[in-house]
């Protein structure tokens, strides 16, 4: 156990929470709800960010930028979209601050009311509509295939670091199309891309799926999402990806003439990932002693620590090193040469709970038989390997602990989904968490229910999910497949 961090099996909520501040990736601000993300955290998104962004580009999207604020009126155009995020809107009044008069510091001065009212963006469809009305007059404009990196603010009542904050960072995409069989193709294509970013990037397993009409993003026709399971049963909803139909392209009057010359609404699709993955990320792969990153998003891949008595070895240590660092960085891999003024006891205890895969530990001894220790994160073995061909070894020691991570996770999801059929055996499996695949009538009513008795959610109805006849777990009523439940965060 590292020092201070408590058991996954005694407290999980309170090993995560000490673990994000622990190894130095946020920390909570003064303001509820608020994180304040630290560089080494940070490191961690760019490298997300720097992957998903070369994915949208390689699927033939752009970058642009939108306002943070949007005008009320946006808002209230499209009438379930309002009606979803209205709870949760912070909302600006005002424009200026003047000192009060009763020397109690500066108050709102009410001479400065903003004549309409501005809400800080919960998400941007609103406010990107509103400029495609400009943009769109033909089929020759269409598509368009926007991306926007950006903060976000919703009024989150149960707030949980990285997981749901109140502001968080994002994408979001948002597209517009001619067709509704080109937006729905967008919409699945932009799923399989978060899928595979899940997949090869952060070594995580997802279940790909369709939300239940309650769960739908308001606004959207239909909404895809990829799911994952936590360490502690609990499932997380990673990534979204909603077919708008022509509902912000009607709330915004966005119609182009056909190549027929007629007059058509637009059909939008719009897709988001934020900094949740961080905590997905953290919650899905690290262990009692600490973070455990998949190598291609450790901002450290290789720490080597040199263990000497004084600086004549240190220096003879360095000599016999460096060749090794620098056939590593040729390769690509981040090394960390750690020379710093601890004891390598320390050091060890601090990389494991940074989460850095592979150290490498270098004595004077060893080094004289031309040997070094290598430890990797993920499953703590070590082995010592020779001088020669060390950085070769260590290149392909890193993808195979990316592997390592992916297939321990994928175990762990497989063993955590259990197929049930009585409602008996759904409170029974529930108890120890997990993705539930039962059969479900299909009717919100029966949802509601569900997660009123029970907290358990729909998470998703798969998209692979087989036809198969059965009897809701509830009701009895006839259901034609299975669908996902979980606890989730
Ligand atoms: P949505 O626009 O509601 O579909 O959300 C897009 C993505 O943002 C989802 O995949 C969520 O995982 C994530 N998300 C939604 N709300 C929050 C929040 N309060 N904090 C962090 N991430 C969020």
């Amino acid at each position: 156990m590292a020092k201070g961090l408590p058991l996954r099996s005694e407290n999980y909520s309170e090993w995560y929470n000490e673990l994000v501040k622990k190894a130095d990736l946020a920390e909570n601000s003064d303001v509820r709800g608020c994180m304040i993300i630290k560089p080494y955290g940070f490191a961690i998104w760019e490298k997300m960010q720097r992957a998903l962004d070369d994915m949208f580009k390689e699927t033939g999207h752009s970058n642009a930028y939108f306002p943070l604020f949007i005008p009320k009126s946006y808002l209230s155009k499209e009438a379930s979209h309002v009606d979803g995020f209205a709870k949760e809107c912070a909302v600006i009044t005002h424009y200026r601050l003047k000192n009060d008069e009763n020397g109690n510091g500066v108050v709102v001065d009410p001479e400065a009311k903003l004549e309409e009212e501005l809400i800080v963006r919960p998400t941007s469809e609103t406010a990107i509509w509103n400029s495609y009305k400009n943009w769109i007059q033909s089929y020759r404009d269409l598509p368009i295939l926007i991306n926007q990196w950006a903060n976000v603010v919703r009024w989150e009542m149960r707030t949980r670091i990285f997981l749901r904050t109140t502001e968080f960072l994002w994408q979001e995409g948002h597209t517009a199309h001619a067709t509704k069989k080109e937006a729905v193709a967008e919409t699945s294509m932009m799923l399989d891309v978060y899928e595979k970013f899940a997949h090869e990037w952060m070594a995580l397993p997802v279940v790909k799926g369709r939300k239940t009409a309650n769960e739908r993003f308001a606004g959207a026709n239909d909404t895809l999402c990829i799911e994952a399971l936590m360490q502690d049963g609990k499932a997380l909803q990673a990534g979204t990806s909603h077919f708008l139909g022509q509902n912000f392209a009607k709330a915004f009057d966005v119609k182009f003439q056909t190549k027929e010359g007629k007059l058509e609404y637009v059909w939008g699709t719009s897709w988001g990932v934020s900094t949740r993955l961080m905590g997905a990320l953290v919650m899905a792969h690290s262990d009692d002693l600490g973070l455990v990153l998949p190598p291609k998003l450790a901002p450290i891949q290789v720490v080597i620590v040199p263990i000497y008595k004084n600086d004549e070895q240190l220096d003879q240590i360095t000599e016999l090193i460096q060749p090794m660092i620098n056939e590593l960085k040729a390769n690509g891999v981040s090394v960390k040469f750690d020379i710093s003024d601890q004891r390598p006891g320390w050091k060890f205890a601090e990389y494991e709970l940074k989460g850095v895969p592979v150290r490498v530990a270098v004595g004077m001894r060893d080094l004289e038989k031309g040997l070094i220790e290598v430890a990797r994160r993920d499953d703590l073995s070590k082995e010592q390997k020779t001088l020669e061909g060390a950085s070769a070894y260590i290149t392909a020691l890193l993808e195979e602990i990316q592997e390592a991570i992916y297939t321990k996770a994928l175990n762990f999801k497989t063993e955590n989904t259990y197929e049930v059929n009585s409602w008996e055996e759904f409170e029974e499996k529930l108890e120890k968490g997990g993705f539930l695949s039962a059969h479900w009538d299909g009717s919100s009513e029966t949802e509601d229910k569900i997660k009123e008795l029970t907290k358990a959610t729909i998470r998703c109805i798969p998209l692979d999910a087989k036809k198969e006849d059965g009897k809701c777990i509830l009701t009895g009523n006839p259901s034609s497949k299975r669908v996902l439940f979980a606890k989730a965060y």
